[in-house]
């Protein structure tokens, strides 16, 4: 039973606007391609795995835990009666090698990345100290998962722990076969860790941005490129062919803009301006007004969360 979902990180969301509205830098550009592909990975792990969901397994996603003043992540965690399955998701692509502890990308010359079994065996073990600590001494088998179909490693030791894309589907056919029903004390320790769950990942990196620098208008949530045409009740997508009533994409815009900017007033000149394509203030001030709670009147009035 799916209990915890996964959302897009912040620092993602917030990227993916600012690649759309500005250049990004060489380190911005790098952490939102690498953040993406991830969160794609594991956006198709979650599919692949629906089926494995039933009353006698609790699934628990994008976890962010923290032990001794260490903070790890979990792409996902399976409880099962007998054993807690935790899974690191990689989206890797492409040609590797695996030389002893090492790892390298064979593409365009040879570079070494982080060896992601490390990773996996931090993750594993301070998870398994949490569970001692709060009382659940339950067995723990973790799994680093290569999910992208186009990923091959060359001279992979045997006898670790990683599930290449080609063994996924009988890996998925075990855990589909019946387990024993869970106990209180699963579901007690799911309830413990989702109240120590973080919502925000202090390692986050978030770019520099200013309101000036950015490109206005709005950005077409399929392809991610600017709206062309403004009609009196929607938008249309020159790129996708995409469209979209006008009053759902301002609200989707201020978001957007509430995210990016939380300290700024929210008035109708600065949505105005915002949304940029939308000619008319009379649809932006009534789409604020639908949507949020209005403040003072005149020139001072601005818009706040219902
Ligand atoms: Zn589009």
């Amino acid at each position: 039973m799916l209990i915890k979902q996964r959302s897009e990180p912040l620092e993602l969301t917030i990227l993916k606007t600012l690649n759309a509205r500005s250049v990004l830098n060489a380190t911005d550009s790098a952490n939102f391609h690498n953040l993406d592909k991830g969160y794609r990975g594991e956006i198709m792990f979650d599919e692949y795995m629906k089926e494995v969901s039933n009353e006698n397994n609790l699934i628990l996603n994008d976890l962010l835990l923290e032990y001794k003043n260490t903070i790890f992540q979990i792409d996902s965690l399976f409880q099962f009666s007998n054993t807690l399955h935790l899974f690191e998701v990689k989206n890797f692509e492409g040609d590797f090698i695996i030389d002893d502890e090492k790892w390298y990308a064979i593409g365009t010359g040879r570079k070494e990345i982080k060896n992601p079994l490390l990773q996996l065996k931090r993750t594993e073990s301070l998870l398994r100290q949490l569970l001692q600590e709060l009382g659940y001494p339950f067995p723990i088998e973790a799994h680093l998962v290569f999910i992208n179909p186009n990923f091959q490693a060359y001279q992979a030791p045997a006898d670790q722990p990683i599930i290449f894309p080609s063994q996924l589907s009988r890996f998925r056919e075990k855990l589909k076969s019946r387990f024993p029903a869970l106990k209180a004390s699963h579901r007690k320790l799911a309830k413990q860790l989702l109240t120590l769950h973080m919502e925000d990942n202090p390692y986050s990196r978030m770019p520099e941005y200013q309101y000036g620098g950015l490109e206005k208008g709005i950005i077409c949530p399929t392809c991610h490129t600017f709206y062309a045409t403004f009609k009196k009740t929607y938008l249309l997508c020159h790129e996708c062919g995409g469209i979209e009533v006008n009053k759902t994409a301002i609200t989707r815009s201020i978001k957007e803009l509430r995210l990016l900017f939380p300290e700024v007033k929210i008035t109708t000149n600065l949505v105005h301006d915002w949304c940029k394509i939308i000619k008319d203030k009379k649809t932006i001030r009534k789409t604020l007004s639908e949507h949020y709670i209005k403040m003072n009147h005149g020139k001072s009035s601005y818009y706040v969360n219902p």
